[in-house]
């Protein structure tokens, strides 16, 4: 008897099956690289979008259908990201061709805008062949890379929707876009020197330059040290040559901005490594298509102007990501350009042509402009490598507006519509609904008008993409921060409940819904946020719900001279922790470390024992600007956090050693009673002003500050587990940008026993507080979908 072949007998039976994909697979070239999947296993079916994702039917024999299925995720293009794939079967129909089906937008959408991309190896190649007609173009894109949020206006996203509307495609142009088996089929910016945008030069009085080449032109006046302002993705950037001291000295008296490390722009890998000790994982984040700021080690005697990055060991190195970056490092006499947002201090990045030359006319000497709008201001995104891992500093392009998930243990059925305004420095609101929260790109520090006015903007633009109209509002529970008063007067407006989230509960909540924890001791190690009890928090070890927290123990509290004043002046904590410990801050020795005056000291000191404009924290950013201040002598900041990220840098080449570090002192709390233990840095302060008249060197009792820190946080962790028997911890707030901080911690615990949970997807610091927030609101309405 002959058997027959099995394969040959599945192979008669056609299969049908529905495949549902859902993530970020619309605007990314995801239809057409199905289909030409499709067409090589010779399988029939279809494509289409629908509002949350994909919709594919595929049929053919069995086991080309599985082939397809397995490529599907395999082989998916570099800009896309597949959340799920929900596969059913279907009855056959026979049908012998593939078709992409044009999409009709309904209901909510879930996929929104694709964030911006950087231009991808087929493009670059391209734009460096002199026979290729895109030759030097400074526009060209394809769907696997190019702007997306930064040039839609609105969804869906379409061509008409972009800032490219007002370019009609040329023909050669046009027959890409339509053509499914073209890596340009619906590239919505597709575009070439006949058809798209161009670009000019500008002199500061708004006049144009004429000029054959402006690239080269514009070149020509960044190597004779020109400050150049160049229209970019995501706003205008400042650039000046990186090697040049005086072109960098320049640009930073023109801005006013003296301390601020400056982002530096390179060739490629190679150069990057030139400059700075890029480890294999830095490498990596240097080439996601995010293409952040990376921050890395700087090498000695790399060549960089000082004044790049003053005081710090750390670099900011990126790789272009744009044709006309491309293009400005194509040419041998550039090594290193400054690319720093062109802004005046912390006002909002400059988009407009218009809006550019008016607001920056005193500081660049030249722009280079282009045609095609910017309709998203948004600036470059910061990373580091923290503690083994990938940590966002600052997501801007590049990420917005993909969301972050929830975890399921948030809420059953995720979130309602919900807006979080986020709080005041660094703010970046989030909306939510279901299982994602989507973050707005950075928008600066919300002190003023212009910044209130780019956070509405983004709003409503946000809004507008995912089509969420939020059901609950969610803010800091800060009485004075202007994004509290403006959520208070839009849910008003809109007659929305509020929710008011703790800061420092928002911060932990954070890190838990990344992670799927439901209960954990939360250590927030921040600069400042209000406290339940009207002081400001910073140092504080929470028994941590989603939904809710108790005060386990915090740091000590000391007063901060002057209130607001203190942040930019660590001087003056400086002062109120040695007043604190027992010091007599007005003896000659501290007089002279801290560099102040006797009447100075005087009169601070007067605050602190009045209690006048002396308001009580037990943040721990303040004791990193009070040790700081003593220690490195910097009395007065310049930009948020320098102080301690000076510190943190000042042992950057000491070993870990986490048991030398200076004591500090744990006194019980009763648990029962809901009375929080403490943390007290007296002791710490008493060896340090030793070790300093002892002529220690600074880097040591850097390292040995961070040690100690740490030893008291694990310690309290540890009464907290006593406590609760709770053994995990997650860990949150802006000290857990400080590399050493974040290692001697996760060590630590790690070596007491504890599972640690860091932030991944959102920045442990203020930009990701929305995230936090969204996540405490969503727990607390313990939402359950109707769908
Ligand atoms: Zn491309
Ligand atoms: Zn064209
Ligand atoms: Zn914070």
């Amino acid at each position: 008897m002959q058997k027959s072949d099995p394969k040959r007998v599945r192979q008669e039976v056609p299969r049908r099956k529905l495949l549902v994909v859902r993530g970020v697979v619309q605007g990314v070239g995801f239809r057409p690289f199905v289909y030409r999947l499709a067409l090589e296993e010779g399988l029939a079916g279809s494509i289409g979008n629908d509002t949350g994702g994909v919709t594919i039917e595929i049929e053919g024999p069995a086991e080309r259908v599985e082939a397809f299925r397995r490529r599907l995720e395999a082989e998916a293009p570099p800009l896309s990201r597949i959340d799920s794939i929900a596969v059913r079967e279907a009855p056959a129909t026979g049908g012998t061709s593939f078709q992409i089906i044009a999409s009709e937008a309904a209901g909510h959408v879930n996929t929104g805008i694709p964030a911006d991309a950087a231009t991808c190896a087929d493009c670059l190649r391209e734009l460096l062949d002199p026979n290729d007609r895109r030759y030097r173009y400074l526009f060209l894109n394809c769907t696997n890379c190019g702007p997306r949020y930064t040039i839609t206006r609105s969804i869906p996203y379409d061509r008409p929707q972009t800032s490219m509307a007002r370019f009609t495609m040329c023909p050669a142009c046009q027959a890409e876009y339509e053509d499914p088996a073209d890596r340009r089929f619906h590239a919505q910016p597709n575009a070439c020197p006949l058809c798209g945008p161009r670009v000019w030069l500008v002199a500061s009085d708004g006049v144009e330059i004429p000029a054959d080449d402006p690239v080269t032109a514009a070149i020509d006046r960044l190597t004779a040290g020109e400050i150049l302002a160049i229209k970019g993705i995501g706003g205008f950037h400042l650039a000046v040559d990186a090697t040049n001291e005086f072109a960098v000295m320049r640009l930073r008296d023109r801005k006013h901005r003296y301390g601020k490390p400056l982002a530096v722009m390179v060739r490629d890998l190679e150069a990057a490594r030139e400059l700075c000790v890029v480890t294999p994982q830095e490498e990596e984040l240097l080439l996601t298509v995010a293409r952040p700021i990376v921050l890395a080690r700087k090498r000695t005697g790399c060549g960089i102007a000082p004044s790049v990055a003053p005081g710090i060991p750390w670099l900011g190195v990126f790789l272009p990501y744009a044709p006309l970056q491309h293009l400005f490092f194509a040419d041998p006499r550039v090594r290193a350009l400054v690319m720093t947002s062109a802004n005046l201090s912390e006002e909002p990045i400059a988009i407009d042509n218009d809006e550019a030359v008016a607001r920056l006319s005193e500081i660049a000497d030249t722009f280079l402009m282009h045609d095609r709008e910017i309709l998203q201001r948004c600036d470059d995104s910061v990373m580091a490598l923290v503690d083994g891992a990938p940590q966002l500093i600052r997501r801007a392009r590049g990420f917005v507006p993909l969301g972050v998930p929830l975890s399921p243990q948030v809420s059953e059925s995720g979130s309602p519509p919900l807006l979080a305004v986020g709080g005041h420095l660094k703010n970046v609101f989030a909306l939510a609904r279901g299982r994602f929260v989507y973050q707005s790109q950075h928008l600066g520090d919300l002190e003023n008008l212009t910044g209130l006015e780019f956070f509405r903007e983004a709003l409503a633009h946000l809004m507008h993409t995912f089509e969420i109209e939020s059901e609950v509002v969610v803010h800091d529970l800060h009485p004075g921060y202007l994004s509290t008063s403006w959520a208070k007067e839009w849910a008003a407006e809109r007659n929305l409940p509020l929710i008011a989230g703790q800061h420092h509960h928002a911060h932990v909540a954070g890190c838990m819904a990344e992670h799927g924890v439901e209960l954990a001791i939360g250590l927030a190690l921040d600069g400042t946020g209000y406290g339940t009890d009207g002081t400001i928090w910073g140092g504080e070890v929470l028994i941590a719900r989603l939904d809710g927290f108790d005060r386990f123990a915090h740091l000590d509290y000391v007063p901060m001279p002057g209130g607001e004043a203190a942040i930019h002046e660590p001087y003056r904590m400086a002062i109120g922790h040695l007043h604190a410990a027992g010091f007599d801050v007005g003896s000659p020795e501290l007089l002279d470390l801290l560099g102040c005056k006797e009447p100075q000291v005087r009169i601070l000191r007067r605050m602190i024992d009045r209690g006048l404009n002396a308001p009580l924290t037990s943040s721990l950013g303040r004791l990193f600007d009070a040790v700081a201040a003593l220690v490195l002598g910097r009395g007065v900041v310049d930009y948020e956090a320098q102080a301690a990220i000076e510190l943190e840098g000042a042992a950057v080449d000491e070993p870990d050693d986490s048991g030398s570090g200076y004591p500090l002192e744990l006194f019980p709390g009763d648990w029962s009673a809901r009375k929080p233990a403490t943390i007290s840095a007296k002791p710490l302060w008493k060896e340090l002003v030793e070790n300093l008249h002892a002529g220690v060197g600074k880097s040591r009792i850097a390292a040995r500050f961070h040690a100690g820190v740490a030893s008291a946080f694990i310690r309290a962790a540890k009464s907290a587990q006593e406590n609760t028997g709770i053994e995990k911890v997650a860990l949150s707030g802006g000290c857990l940008h400080n590399r050493r901080l974040a290692r001697l911690l996760r060590t630590g615990l790690e070596d007491e026993g504890f599972q640690v949970f860091q932030h991944r997807a959102v920045s442990p610091g203020d930009g990701g507080l929305s995230y936090g927030q969204a996540a405490v609101a969503a727990a607390r309405l313990g939402y359950r979908a109707s769908s």
